[in-house]
């Protein structure tokens, strides 16, 4: 009696005295449980901090943890072998939760809050994908522990996501169809507030344009030659003067990866790598057959040959607003995240080092927002999984307010407490939402119906070159 009097107790202050189901308390304290395994991993992944297609090992600390929870895993699933599986239960419903764990290139930092790389020019987790990984399986995990108990009858699917930021992992794995069966896929993102996503993200698409001349002495005999170098600044030329025709929800940039090696020989090689983005994919289709026409009238301008190569491109996510509301419920019941003298002044410390005000740290949960006509600015593969089932989004704040993304803040953040309190949320949120699609028939049927219209008459076809994924070879 006492125990259960305590548990009770345990259970309101998580809960703000709202009533909470067995099955919801059971994941709240099932991320309790895990917690020390959980912040172990998602600051290993931390130290490991590698790149789109190169996370081995991060692959591997999760996998072998689903594993050793007792998830049937398999590992390089879609031809990606750092992309992953783990499943624990059978039949309907087949509930999915995505987890991310790549880095970026050259922000490696130590998790203090002055600027010192851990080592010089070394990727670090910029966007907090180790704290997506970890959490993501301490929900699923959560929900692996009810089916095993017999208290929630269905599947629960672990997708070990690699290369979100660059190469766009999902979008092989679901050109693989693995994301085909399932009924509801969650996933999360780290942020500076607790929020249910209820805004898309731009749709984009990476392509390089090559352009081939011929080379010659650039004083000698100029007229032999002719320059591909020409032809791509006639190419940016005519993108930067199709900007006044555009609409205003487009964005194109683009750098020039290869332009020459001397001034006294004629570039017979130059590329441009070029990505376009709208809030729709429709929108970006659309303006992609306008540079087509750019690149051909600069390439007969230059008298050179040119080729275009579709590199990659996403979806703008479909948002989900039954789910979403779902999830808003379940914050509700885990509570805000409340934080320590010191851990507000590491917020204070490293806004002020970063050069910007200081704005504490937001733990409250944000209530539930009106969808934007303009996403904010940026994509994600998740958009294309979105096209495929119904997703339902939950950002957690990781980092001070307004912390500035991609940037050393965000990775120092992520490697202590203030990234670990917000996975932790993350997992209690993702496990006690997904207890309600697996419980409510009803609720899985309104969320797919949502899903359907949304999506409307547009058919989800993956945007990627012919042949495997390009995963790098060293
Ligand atoms: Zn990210």
């Amino acid at each position: 009696m006492k125990k259960n009097f305590l548990a009770l107790l345990f259970v309101c202050s998580f809960a703000n005295a709202q009533v909470i189901s067995k099955n919801k308390s059971a994941v709240l304290s099932s991320v309790e449980k895990h917690q020390q395994d959980l912040i172990k991993l998602s600051d290993q992944i931390w130290g490991f901090a590698e790149t789109a297609m190169r996370e081995t090992q991060s692959s591997k600390v999760l996998s072998d943890y689903a594993e050793s929870q007792g998830f049937k895993v398999t590992r390089g699933v879609a031809a990606i072998p750092t992309a992953f599986i783990a499943e624990f239960g059978s039949g309907k419903p087949i509930i999915g939760i995505l987890g991310e764990f790549d880095a970026l290139p050259g922000l490696s930092q130590k998790a203090q809050p002055m600027k010192e790389a851990l080592k010089d020019g070394a990727p670090g987790h910029g966007c907090g994908h180790n704290m997506f990984g970890a959490g993501s399986l301490g929900a699923a995990l959560s929900i692996k522990e009810l089916i095993a108990a017999g208290k929630l009858k269905g599947t629960i699917r672990f997708y070990g996501t690699p290369a979100e930021e660059d190469l766009a992992g999902k979008v092989w794995m679901a050109k693989a169809g693995l994301f085909n069966d399932l009924d509801v896929c969650l996933d999360w993102h780290p942020d500076y507030e607790n929020k249910a996503n209820m805004q898309s993200s731009q749709a984009v698409t990476d392509f390089s344009i090559s352009f081939m001349g011929k080379s010659a002495h650039a004083a000698f005999d100029p007229w032999n030659g002719r320059s591909a170098l020409d032809a791509a600044e006639l190419f940016t030329t005519g993108i930067n003067f199709m900007r006044e025709h555009v609409k205003p929800s487009v964005r194109m940039h683009y750098v020039y990866t290869k332009e020459g090696n001397v001034p006294n020989v004629i570039p017979a090689e130059a590329r441009v790598w070029l990505w376009i983005r709208d809030s729709k994919r429709t929108g970006v289709a659309e303006v992609a057959e306008r540079m087509k026409n750019i690149a051909k009238g600069a390439a007969l301008m230059a008298g050179v040959d040119y080729d275009i190569k579709l590199n990659s491109g996403l979806y703008e996510l479909l948002i989900n607003e039954t789910g979403a509301k779902t999830l808003q419920a379940n914050m509700n019941l885990v509570g805000p995240i409340s934080y320590t003298k010191e851990e507000l002044d590491f917020a204070d410390k490293i806004m002020k080092e970063y050069g910007r005000e200081s704005k504490g740290i937001n733990g409250a949960i944000k209530p539930l927002e009106v969808t934007k006509d303009d996403p904010p600015g940026g994509s994600t593969d998740v958009g294309d999984v979105s096209y495929i089932v119904p997703e339902i989004t939950l950002l957690a704040t990781t980092a001070p307010y307004e912390a500035p993304w991609h940037s050393w803040v965000v990775v120092a953040c992520g490697g202590m407490s203030i990234g670990h309190k917000g996975m932790l949320f993350a997992s209690k949120a993702l496990g006690t939402t997904m207890v309600d699609l697996f419980e409510n028939e009803k609720l899985r049927q309104d969320i797919k119906e949502e899903f359907l219209k949304r999506k409307g008459k547009e058919i989800w076809k993956a945007m990627l070159p012919e042949g495997p994924p390009p995963v790098p070879k060293n």
